[in-house]
């Protein structure tokens, strides 16, 4: 049990009553993207038919982040199969898989000589494994063409293929295993509905059940309605499936038809729900308006393996 009481508590707009909003406050607003290393990065992914879901989730961070040459590519298509209320990725019948997507993706690593590349898909619950296959070989094209770069994978929660879709892709040896809870349970019938909130949960605990070398990471978006205790509730079931890496960014509303933001959290809110996490023992917190699973992941990915070498070093030396 985590006794909270003398933890900062985040001011949430929806709890002091603030009218629902939807324009964007100050601290959201970003750079257009206009640099030369964001349209040398645009080229590379066209000319290598790659998708990426910086472009397909219209993120805010595409102008620093395609500007530094991180990119977080979309492997299995443009198509997802689900039809989440916060998503923007287009839903439908998705096209064949394109066998030479694993091989694009190494060169594309290489030729902007990444030392850490996320790769995440769409659903493709059309496919008997799901697509963990093409997870397995883009990581394994990976570790031929570019062995120092080390390599997250964001997944979908492999719906009634779960269990062998993880052993495939941890038997592969990401160094980072991401699947994010997006919300707290209560809204996932109308935020996430085609997934289950403890199915989710299950993943992360499989991942570490079966390598736990592997360095799991998660995350919700915050602004969609849900409350300061049931934030802290996702935190501790994450903490229970051992996961390391919380991330905790703000939602935003991609088109009309898309959910709501129902708060604009402050900074400061994210930063107190930052030092709770840190509280709770994740081994590394990301928590602000502009976070996302991908941003500044490679930064975040040597602050967390520094973090877990001091404390088993710590361990040895008592
Ligand atoms: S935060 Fe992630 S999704 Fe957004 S632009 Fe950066 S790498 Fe792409």
């Amino acid at each position: 049990m985590n006794d909270l009481s003398s933890a900062p508590q985040p001011e949430t707009p929806r709890e002091e009553g603030r009218p629902t909003r939807q324009r964007k406050p100050d601290w959201i607003r970003v750079k257009a993207p206009v640099s030369k290393g964001y349209h040398e990065t645009r080229k590379l992914m066209r000319d290598l038919k790659l998708n990426t879901v910086c472009e397909e989730a219209a993120c805010p961070n595409i102008g620093e982040c395609w500007d530094k040459k991180h990119a977080t590519v979309m492997i299995l298509g443009d198509v997802c199969t689900r039809a989440c209320a916060f998503c923007n990725v287009k839903t439908g019948m998705p096209r064949l898989v394109d066998p030479m997507e694993p091989e694009n993706v190494a060169i594309a690593a290489g030729q902007m000589g990444l030392n850490h590349i996320v790769i995440t898909s769409v659903d493709r619950d059309d496919l008997p494994d799901g697509g963990a296959g093409q997870f397995v070989k883009v990581i394994n094209a990976l570790r031929r063409e570019t062995p120092d770069t080390t390599i997250e994978i964001l997944t979908p929660d492999f719906r009634n293929k779960m269990r062998p879709a993880v052993e495939a892709i941890c038997e592969a040896g990401p160094d980072v295993y991401n699947h994010n809870l997006e919300t707290v349970p209560r809204l996932y019938p109308t935020i996430r509905p085609g997934a289950r909130y403890y199915a989710s949960l299950r993943l992360l605990e499989e991942v570490k059940a079966h390598d736990p070398m592997i360095f799991t990471k998660s995350g919700i978006m915050l602004g969609l309605g849900e409350q300061r205790l049931e934030v802290h509730q996702v935190m501790d079931d994450m903490r229970s499936a051992d996961v390391d890496f919380i991330t905790m960014g703000q939602y935003l509303q991609p088109t009309p038809k898309h959910a709501k933001v129902e708060d604009f959290v402050t900074p400061r809110a994210f930063a107190a729900y930052g030092s709770i996490a840190r509280a709770k023992g994740f081994l590394q917190v990301a928590a602000s308006p502009l976070t996302r699973s991908s941003y500044h992941a490679g930064d975040d990915f040597a602050q967390m393996r520094a973090a877990r070498e001091a404390k088993l070093a710590k361990k040895a030396a008592r």
